[in-house]
């Protein structure tokens, strides 16, 4: 299968070849052509699978097909999670419309909103956001959805994990009822499917891996260890194997900042990627850590989705998460198209149930290994680990948060009882 023959136009064959890319991957041989073919499509695909571009190209067909010469309403909208996927997906967006005579931008919150809305003055096709700062210049009268003919929800279940249910009905409902949809899902919880059900119109599914199944090509290890002793093991394993590019996945933003000084301490180089860190901090830690200049990045979930890091080798959850879908994602960052990866996780006694949790969710069980002088230890308590332990502002936080009636409340009700139900540890909205 070539680009050629999934019948996109010459300017995006142009763009495509000058990316390097030869062959589309399953995913993009999947989607595009019922994309083009006008369907609304539900498609199962994480990051790193190349979904990106499994959207955008066969959008930018569309809509390039069908110029409208006079004003450029925004006629395509891709909604993500993050700023930094925003920005990925927008830099993708740029990349494939080189030759197209189509115009885009970004917006997302954090930074100063006015060379966004001067931006879109100046009439843009394509938009890409995040949900608070478009709802924000939409409420301010700034930009309109009137004229949307495609719409694209990517990462759909970290929405919901983050709470933007709402956001997101707000926006469809200041969309036209009558548009292309497409949503983009790593996992497909019951929420998600319910979501893709009020959204999508008889759509066609495409799915590039398995459902809730991580990819064939990452090689995937547990080490057993006791808690005090990861750092220990994590700088043993780096240091060791001599690895010189790692996302490191840590629970909570104290704990990514810990780890990257005793990193330092210990001569590799590292940066944290967090909520508390400014847009532009993000930014250098992750043009730091792609030029090779920082050996490790340390991440807490939601920081680390959307970032477009190619061929990443090495994936270490420092603490794994509580929640199992989180798990997929993490080492989602590994193996990209097609390269091989490994994902290392460290677990301590008090992880145990977490680990089993996500073992059923990925339908197998993950090798473990135990290293000399970093045993676990036997007299640890396997009782999970408290939740909010040291974290006195997050319910405040979530309560005055965006997120949905369902997650916000389940919060509240969750932080003092032992619910199996996970509750995210990280804040909902790093
Ligand atoms: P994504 O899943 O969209 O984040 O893409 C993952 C990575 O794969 C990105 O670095 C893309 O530039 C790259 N990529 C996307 N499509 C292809 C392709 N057909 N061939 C090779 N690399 C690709």
């Amino acid at each position: 299968m070539s680009f050629q023959s999934l019948g996109l136009s010459e300017a995006l064959l142009k763009a495509i070849s000058k990316k390097g890319y030869t062959t589309p991957s399953p995913i993009q041989e999947k989607a595009i052509p019922p994309v083009l073919e006008g369907h609304d499509v539900l498609a199962s695909a994480q990051t790193g699978t190349g979904k990106t571009a499994g959207f955008t190209l066969p959008l930018l067909h569309i809509l390039s097909e069908n110029p409208k010469a006079k004003y450029r309403p925004i006629r395509a909208l891709i909604l993500t999670p993050t700023r930094e996927l925003a920005a990925q997906v927008y830099a993708n967006v740029r990349e494939y419309s080189e030759f197209l005579n189509l115009r885009s931008a970004v917006i997302f919150g954090g930074v100063n909103q006015k060379p966004q809305v001067a931006t879109l003055r100046q009439g843009i096709d394509v938009l890409v956001a995040t949900p608070g700062r478009l709802l924000d210049l939409q409420n301010q009268g700034l930009l309109s959805l009137k004229r949307v003919e495609i719409f694209v929800l990517d990462e759909a279940d970290r929405m919901l994990d983050m709470g933007f249910l709402r956001d997101i009905e707000k926006v469809i409902k200041s969309m036209p009822e009558k548009r292309q949809n497409l949503m983009f899902s790593a996992t497909f919880s019951k929420d998600i499917k319910k979501l893709a059900h009020g959204i999508l119109n008889h759509p066609v599914q495409v799915e590039a891996t398995p459902e809730n199944t991580t990819v064939d090509a990452i090689t995937q290890k547990v080490y057993r260890v006791a808690k005090g002793s990861k750092t220990g093991l994590i700088i043993k394993l780096i240091s060791e194997g001599n690895w010189k590019q790692v996302l490191v996945f840590t629970r909570t933003k104290h704990g990514a900042n810990k780890l990257c000084e005793k990193m330092d301490k210990a001569g590799i180089t590292a940066a944290a990627i967090h909520g508390n860190k400014s847009q532009g901090a993000r930014t250098k830690a992750l043009a730091g850590f792609k030029s090779g200049r920082i050996r490790v990045l340390v991440a807490t979930d939601i920081a680390a989705r959307g970032l477009d890091i190619p061929l990443l080798p090495h994936v270490i959850n420092f603490e794994i998460p509580n929640i199992p879908e989180d798990y997929v994602h993490r080492i989602g960052r590994t193996g990209r198209a097609g390269a091989n990866g490994v994902a290392l996780s460290l677990v301590s006694a008090d992880e145990t149930s977490f680990l089993r949790a996500i073992e059923k969710l990925i339908e197998m069980k993950l090798p473990i290994e135990i290293m000399e002088g970093f045993e676990p230890d036997p007299n640890a308590s396997t009782a999970p680990i408290k939740q909010g332990q040291g974290r006195r502002n997050r319910n405040s936080r979530n309560s005055n948060s965006r997120s949905s009636n369902k997650s916000g409340g389940a919060s509240n009700r969750n932080s003092n009882s032992n619910s199996r139900r996970p509750k995210r540890n990280s804040d909902r909205r790093n």
